[in-house]
């Protein structure tokens, strides 16, 4: 990573599932930059779906992936 890329890293709050079912951690994560067709919005509320819910309990083998941060569904 050059110096350009470290200058838009950025540290954000986010609720981390580590696994089925385990309580969400709060914590700090690192935000590369945006790469080739990606854009970065600031988001300030979201909400825990049912999709999501579900993906957190682990319900369905192909969403089982983790750790992994829900709220897909997001505004601001
Ligand atoms: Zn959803």
């Amino acid at each position: 990573m050059d110096a350009k890329e470290e200058a838009n890293e950025i540290t954000c709050t986010a609720a981390v599932a580590w696994g089925p079912g385990q309580p969400l951690s709060i914590q700090q994560i690192r935000v590369l930059p945006p790469q080739k067709l990606e854009v970065r919005i600031k988001i300030l509320f979201t909400s825990i779906c049912h999709t999501d819910l579900s993906a957190w309990q682990g319900q369905n083998e192909s969403q089982r992936v983790f750790p992994r941060i829900f709220g897909h569904e997001a505004s601001g």
